[in-house]
C-alpha cells in the first residue's frame, strides 16, 4: 500500500482527516481521491447516490476496507499502515451501521457491556455501570433487559448507539442509520444523534434525512462517482447547489 507515511502537512486541526483516498474493487474504482477533514464537534453529513462510495468511504475510516492509498487520521494519529493497533482504533472510530448488528442472545445491556469488555477489557462491574449510563443516555434505561426481538428497530438502534458511545470513542460514523427503520421510528434515533452532536462528539454521517441534514448538519458533502462533487453548509448547499449533478441529485430527492 503506497501510504503517506509521515505527520508532516497533516492539518492539525482536524479530528478526522481523510487525504487522497484511492479505493478499486478490482477494476473498478470507487474512491478517486476523497479528501475530507471534519473538525472537532463537527457534523458532516454525506448526500450521493447509491454505488457513489459513500459506505467505502466510512468503511475505510475503521479499515474494514483497506484503502490502496492515500491516509487517514484521527487527532494527528495515522490510522493507515503498517503497525497500527486496529483494536485501539477502532475504539477511537464508532460506527453504526443500517442494519444494527447486536447479538440477538444478548439483551441491550448483554450487547453494550461485551463491547466494553472485549475493547476496553473492562472488568465486569464496571462495563455494567458504563453500559448502564450509555443506555440511559440514549433514553432506553428501562429496555436494558430486552433482547434485540424485543425491541423495536429504533430502539435497537439507539442500543447500537449507545454501545458504539459507550467506548469513548473521539468520532462517530453513522451509516445510513434510519435507512431499516419504520418512517415513525426514525424521529427517536435523530434525536438521540442530535443530543450526541450537543454532547459535543465529531460525526460523519451518510443520510438521506435531508430535513435533518438541514436542521443539524454543520457542513453537507455531495459524493457521486467516488469523487466529492461539492460541499457546503447545509443552508447554501440546499438552496443553491453549484454542481448540475447536485442539482439532478437533489431534484430527484425532493
Ligand atoms: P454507497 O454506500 O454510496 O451506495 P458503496 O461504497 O457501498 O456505495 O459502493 C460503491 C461501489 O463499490 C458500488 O458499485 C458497489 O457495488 C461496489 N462495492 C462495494 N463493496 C464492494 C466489495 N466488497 N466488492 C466489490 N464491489 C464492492
Ligand atoms: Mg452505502
Amino acid at each position: 500500500m503506497e501510504t503517506v507515511s509521515n505527520r508532516a502537512g497533516t492539518p492539525s486541526t482536524a479530528t478526522l482527516s481523510l487525504r487522497a483516498l484511492h479505493k478499486s474493487f478490482g477494476t473498478f474504482p470507487v474512491l478517486n481521491g476523497i479528501d475530507l477533514h471534519v473538525q472537532r464537534s463537527e457534523m458532516v453529513f454525506v448526500l450521493g447516490p447509491s454505488g457513489s462510495g459513500k459506505s467505502t468511504m466510512l468503511r475505510c475510516c475503521n479499515r474494514l476496507e483497506e484503502p490502496d492509498s492515500g491516509a487517514i487520521w484521527v487527532e494527528g494519529d495515522l490510522l493507515t499502515g503498517p503497525g497500527v493497533d486496529l483494536n485501539k482504533m477502532r475504539q477511537r472510530i464508532g460506527m453504526v451501521f443500517q442494519s444494527f448488528n447486536l447479538y440477538p442472545h444478548l439483551t441491550a445491556l448483554g450487547n453494550v457491556t461485551l463491547a466494553l469488555r472485549r475493547v476496553l477489557k473492562m472488568p465486569r462491574a464496571e462495563a455494567e455501570a458504563e453500559a448502564m449510563a450509555a443506555l440511559k443516555s440514549v433514553g432506553l434505561s428501562d429496555r436494558a433487559r430486552h433482547t434485540p426481538a424485543q425491541l423495536s428497530g429504533g430502539q435497537q438502534q439507539r442500543v447500537a448507539i449507545a454501545r458504539a458511545l459507550a467506548l469513548k470513542p473521539t468520532v462517530m460514523l453513522f451509516d445510513e442509520p434510519t435507512s431499516a427503520l419504520d418512517p415513525e421510528l426514525v424521529g427517536d434515533v435523530l434525536d438521540v444523534m442530535r443530543e450526541v452532536k450537543e454532547q459535543g462528539m465529531t460525526m460523519l454521517v451518510v443520510s438521506h434525512e435531508m430535513q435533518f441534514a438541514r436542521e443539524a448538519a454543520d457542513r453537507v458533502v455531495f459524493m457521486d462517482g467516488g469523487s466529492i462533487i461539492e460541499q457546503g453548509p447545509p443552508d447554501r448547499f440546499f438552496a443553491a447547489p453549484e454542481q448540475e449533478r447536485t442539482r439532478a441529485f437533489l431534484s430527484r430527492m425532493r
